[in-house]
């Protein structure tokens, strides 16, 4: 790393760990308006997509989604990097496995999303920098950083994703030793290498988590890294219990995505948004404001631009503040994306009502057996089961269960339960992104409204 890099990594991490702080919600807004007004008044003039809106205020400026970020990428990134050089570029380092390849010193990085387009993301030099220096002061613990700064040992790092990239590595230097686990081998193959680095901190997806902490129960693996850090998906409560009672800690989670690094665990275990850089306007989702989807804006981000972009999660509200003392806004959860949304039909009435994969994931875990892994999947008034193989009678008490459970919520919520239909069980890639919860078709309500008028009619007659 060279030395500009190096100051400007420090500078961001003292700024970010110990003078960013607000004494009021109030106060953290006040400052983020100042940044945004600065950050558009200078950047959207910059910026050929935006040209256009020049002087106009935040909310005055289009929502963009994926789709149009990708349709209009050219125009929203100041490097003039076409979509098309920028994918060429990811791809071949994907298909060689060697993230290292920049464009006029840009790094292109691939989200590792498996649905739809994927999105691509350019960072400069700098913005790697400060990207390392913010997540070092958003993850380093205290101890962590003590032996950092007063002991020989470096610190070392085991980070297990689908793919590397340069903005990851930039955290690679003689103090922190950073090695990457490419997921694409599978899991096992690399125990050897981890076992041998023994890492202090341990960064992976949530089943890859699941996974380690099964071998370390197991005595296949001794490391007993002094962090664990969840990415890249929701965190299971099932999961959670594993790899706590695995490695002894609580699990950390970050949330970091192609358009940002939006929330991170306080030293308490909950989830803060990073609002000190991106600013979250909550689409809700219902009346009492416990869910929404989040529209972000990254002021601090100049090459490529995340402005009012709709992302496709859903987060939930913690109930109460954090009392770690952070104003930014703490949430109970990372639900999933808007199409793990399961809709089932009122009861007493034909609204199709929103059942979040949280209350699907709780109902679950209070069955009154333990569950394996499953998968559920709505196709219109349908809903799919898959059980993660065993013995036949294990497998159908498991059903069962999850009938129950399933039906007990559907109870609760006064809402009709779906028809049952059991589906075979496939684990999916080891390097792919797990999603248990899937709507992949609503039910007809048009359809319903109908079936229930013509036996009204019948009645009536
Ligand atoms: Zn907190």
């Amino acid at each position: 790393m060279k030395l500009t890099d190096l100051c400007r990594l420090v500078f961001h991490f003292v700024r970010t760990r110990w003078l960013l702080r607000f004494s009021s919600r109030a106060a953290l807004q006040a400052w983020q308006q100042k940044k945004i007004t600065a950050f558009l008044k200078q950047q959207l003039p910059l910026t050929p997509f935006y040209q256009q809106y020049a002087g106009l205020t935040l909310q005055e400026l289009p929502v963009i989604d994926k789709a149009v970020a990708l349709e209009y990428f050219q125009h929203m990134n100041v490097a003039n990097i076409s979509l098309e050089q920028a994918s060429a570029i990811a791809l071949q380092s994907e298909n060689s496995r060697n993230f290292s390849a920049e464009l006029d010193g840009i790094t292109v990085g691939l989200s590792s999303g498996t649905q739809g387009p994927r999105g691509v993301f350019l960072t400069s030099g700098k913005e790697r920098a400060k990207w390392a220096g913010i997540m070092m002061a958003r993850t380093m613990p205290a101890d962590l950083l003590h032996s950092l700064i007063f002991r020989a040992t470096p610190i070392r790092i085991a980070f297990f994703l689908r793919a590397n990239s340069n903005l990851y590595t930039t955290l690679n230097s003689k103090r922190i030793h950073f090695k990457f686990y490419d997921l694409y081998e599978g899991v096992d193959v690399h125990l050897p290498e981890l076992q041998a680095q023994v890492p202090t901190i341990l960064v992976a997806p949530a089943h890859i988590l699941s996974r380690l902490a099964e071998l370390k129960l197991q005595g296949h693996l001794t490391i007993s890294p002094q962090r664990v850090i969840s990415v890249a998906e929701v965190l299971e409560p099932d999961d959670k219990s594993r790899i706590e009672a695995a490695f002894g800690l609580p699990v950390h989670q970050l949330y970091q995505c192609t358009e940002g690094f939006l929330a991170y665990t306080c030293e308490l275990g909950v989830l803060h948004l990073n609002e000190e850089f991106i600013h979250i306007e909550p689409e809700w989702l219902d009346q009492e404001k416990t869910r929404f989807v989040p529209i972000i804006t990254d002021f601090t981000r100049v090459t490529q631009k995340v402005i009012r972009y709709r992302l496709n999660d859903v987060l939930r509200v913690r109930d109460a503040q954090c009392s770690c003392g952070r104003v930014s806004l703490a949430l109970a959860a990372i639900e999933g994306r808007c199409d793990d949304i399961l809709w089932w039909q009122q009861r007493n009435g034909h609204e199709l009502v929103a059942v979040y994969p949280d209350m699907l994931r709780h109902a679950i875990t209070m069955a009154s057996i333990s569950l394996p892994d499953y998968r559920l999947e709505q196709h219109g008034s349908e809903l799919l089961i898959a059980i993660e193989s065993g013995e036949t009678a294990t497998i159908n008490e498991a059903m069962n269960e999850m009938i129950a459970a399933i039906t007990g919520l559907a109870e609760r919520l006064g809402l009709l339960a779906p028809n049952f239909k059991s589906m075979t069980y496939v684990a999916g890639e080891i390097s792919s992104k797990r999603r248990r919860i899937r709507c992949v078709s609503r039910t007809d309500i048009q359809h319903i409204r109908h079936i229930v008028e013509k036996s009204a009619e019948v009645a009536h007659a």
